[in-house]
């Protein structure tokens, strides 16, 4: 039998609708709309191309938008002067550092100059600490948005065992510390687990976010067990797929995120709810 389908396009559909409501009306309370500052050092084409996707989102939901285009030379002083900026600047809720620097700039000193209130993307330690607290604080935005399409589905976590395949600071750990909070028992596997297969056969739900396509095979998973999948690489042919080796595994699973169309639609709409959450804080 076929598992079901958890939907990230229809869910990021609803959570935009969700999104464009709160952010109006936070518009009225603040007496001006929440602001989104990116800071993009250079001309890479991928970060380009994401800083003029999410300059169309913040249009269509009513948020501004405010790109800090650095050059390809700026030192490391000047990208910490350029955060401190926003930091300060009252009219901006939220500021991304977009990935990856140039080689010559240190990303964690940068990261630590961000105001941790100001960090939507949750890269900040003091977010990772305060998430491994269980604490309130702003939640990495993949694995909020699998939380989310969990939660949506409700899938059962409460007392289940899960497993999330990675440990990565913005992926695998914040998506198992997610899990734990929500009462699931969980495991953190890595290149370096030894029998995958034996420890994911005992899993109602398992995360992938691996970077390796096919990684998960059919044999792996749990009969109606509920597999997120976060990976998304590019194959020979320029299509997009999954960590998961998805035709083998639907039919095992009881559910299961497609790639593309799964978390990926998610994600930004997670970033729209950190910067809701900042701005109402402001
Ligand atoms: P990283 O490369 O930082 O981490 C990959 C993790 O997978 C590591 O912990 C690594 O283990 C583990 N791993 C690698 N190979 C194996 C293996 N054979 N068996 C078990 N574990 C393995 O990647 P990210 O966390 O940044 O990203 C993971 C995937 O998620 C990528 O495909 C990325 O494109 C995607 N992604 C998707 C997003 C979305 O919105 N859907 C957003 C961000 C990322 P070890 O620590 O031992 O090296």
């Amino acid at each position: 039998m076929s598992a079901n389908m958890l939907d990230g396009r229809a869910l990021a559909q609803e959570l935009r609708r969700e999104a464009t409501a709160a952010i109006a009306a936070l518009t009225v309370q603040l007496s001006r709309a929440p602001g989104l500052a990116v800071v993009q050092v250079g001309d890479d084409p991928a970060s380009t191309r994401y800083v003029r996707t999410l300059g169309k989102l913040c249009a269509s939901v009513g948020v501004t938008f405010q790109p800090e285009l650095l050059s390809a030379t700026t030192t490391q002083s000047d990208l910490v002067a350029a955060i401190t900026k926003l930091n300060r600047q009252p009219n901006i809720d939220g500021v991304l550092i977009q990935m990856p620097l140039p080689d010559h700039l240190d990303a964690t000193g940068a990261i630590l100059a961000l105001d941790h209130r100001k960090d939507v993307d949750g890269v900040h330690p003091i977010n990772a600490g305060l998430l491994a607290q269980g604490q309130s604080c702003m939640i990495p935005n993949t694995p909020a948005g699998g939380m989310e399409l969990l939660r949506r589905h409700k899938i059962t976590l409460r007392g289940q065992r899960a497993a999330v395949v990675g440990r990565s600071a913005i992926v695998g750990r914040p998506m198992a510390q997610l899990l734990v909070q929500a009462d699931a028992t969980v495991t953190i596997c890595h290149s370096r687990t030894s029998d995958l297969a034996g420890v994911l056969r005992e899993c109602d739900i398992v995360c992938v976010a691996a970077g390796r396509p096919g990684l998960i095979t059919a044999a792996m998973i749990k009969p109606g067990a509920t597999v997120i999948d976060f990976g998304t690489n590019v194959s020979a042919d320029g299509s997009l797929v999954g960590d998961v080796a998805f035709a083998a595994v639907v039919e095992v699973a009881g559910a299961i995120t497609p790639v593309p169309g799964g978390t990926g639609p998610v994600t930004n709409m997670m970033l729209l709810r950190n910067l809701i959450a900042a701005a109402t804080a402001a």
